[in-house]
């Protein structure tokens, strides 16, 4: 189990992509050469390429810096450049904000300002952070978005070192609280997100536990990536997955209707290795991805692989309707070979495109 029966329509549920239908469509006729690719439903924007934590699974390890303080130019966008990036993604029809990293977003001390832009341009916005950085204006913002999701992965200090490099284990606590304080009448999801890693197997319940005595609206969970070949030390890992399953029954006993349990499996096989249930790439437009060198790449999995850059929108955001949905965009899709990806974070979506293609579901009988 997953979800709970009465939280099966949620954002992990990756059947939500069915709501992507029109978007599937234009997807398969522009592969097709037969009509112009749509704008994205999202942009996911890392607005800052460094970080405070040095988590040794992280699948951006390979192009960040772990000292901010030595950020140089195009590791961290400008305030000017984003709020007209923000404008032209409205216009644009982009419904969606996602502010992430490579790298932890927070750092940059411009992203509030850029997430409200956001909303108040009617955009759903949402961020994930390391929680590490709190501060009244960073709070604000994250009330106005959708959801907020943090992530944890640890029980007590002890561990959070092992798994992160440095012990700032009270310091996110205490930040969840600050942000919690604060809650009000927002309609902001905010969820623990937590990897299974060999270190936390036995803390999975603690810290599902530990994120609904801290007032969160839920807890989420799935197993880790760590078979991409540019994560140093990278390998199959042999993890118990009875007593994981053991942990996650714990999880959703804690579940009440303030409080939402989402144990994630279904993107990997039953030992929680990378699996491939499909057999071409076909979602990458659905989101655009956009990092701090001003660059685009193909997809979240790609972002900072040269091959998968799409273009630059820097310093002109408008210059990504020059190169999105080109005829270079459609040949890299074309062409990309699916076994030189790990974890395909739209593997399902894929799947789905594949499926409406063939109209195996036969979609005009309802
Ligand atoms: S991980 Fe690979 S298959 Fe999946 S969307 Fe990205 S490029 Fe395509």
């Amino acid at each position: 189990m997953e979800w709970s029966e009465r939280n099966k329509y949620s954002s992990f549920n990756s059947m939500k992509g069915l709501t992507y239908y029109n978007n599937y469509q234009n997807i398969l006729r522009w592969m097709d050469g037969k009509e112009p690719l749509g704008p994205p439903i999202e942009c996911n924007l890392d607005p800052f390429a460094a970080c405070n934590l040095d988590c040794y699974f992280c699948i951006t390890q390979r192009y960040l810096v772990t000292t901010p303080q030595e950020v140089g130019p195009m590791k961290r966008l400008p305030l000017d450049y984003m709020l007209r990036l923000v404008r032209f993604l409205s216009d644009w029809g982009v419904r969606g904000l996602c502010i992430s990293g490579g790298g932890e977003p927070t750092l940059h001390s411009d992203v509030p300002e850029v997430l409200v832009a956001a909303q108040k341009a009617g955009m759903r916005t949402s961020i994930f952070t390391n929680m590490t950085v709190m501060n009244n204006e960073l709070a604000d913002a994250m009330w106005g978005c959708q959801f907020v999701t943090w992530s944890i992965n640890a029980a007590d200090g002890e561990t959070f070192k092992a798994i992160k490099g440095i012990d700032l284990f009270e310091r996110v606590k205490a930040n969840v609280c600050r942000l919690m304080e604060r809650q009000g009448q927002a309609k902001t999801f905010v969820c623990a997100r937590m990897l299974i890693l060999p270190e936390n197997i036995r803390q999975i319940h603690a810290v599902c536990r530990m994120a609904k005595e801290l007032g969160c609206g839920g807890f989420s969970i799935r197993p880790v990536d760590f078979e991409r070949d540019d994560i140093k030390g990278h390998h199959r890992l042999a993890l118990p997955v009875d007593a994981v399953h053991e942990q996650f029954a714990l999880c959703h006993e804690e579940e009440t209707s303030e409080f939402k349990v989402f144990t994630v499996t279904h993107k990997f096989d039953s030992e929680f290795h990378v699996k491939h249930d499909f057999n071409e790439c076909l979602a990458p437009p659905l989101l655009l991805p956009i990092l701090s060198d001003g660059n685009a790449y193909l997809c979240v999995d790609k972002k900072m692989e040269a091959p998968f850059r799409l273009g630059s929108c820097f310093p002109n955001p408008e210059t990504i309707l020059e190169w999105w949905g080109g005829d270079r965009h459609r040949q890299m899709m074309k062409t990309l070979d699916i076994n030189g990806c790990s974890r395909c974070t739209f593997g399902q979506y894929n799947r789905q495109i594949e499926a409406i293609r063939e109209d195996s579901m036969m979609v005009s009988f309802p």
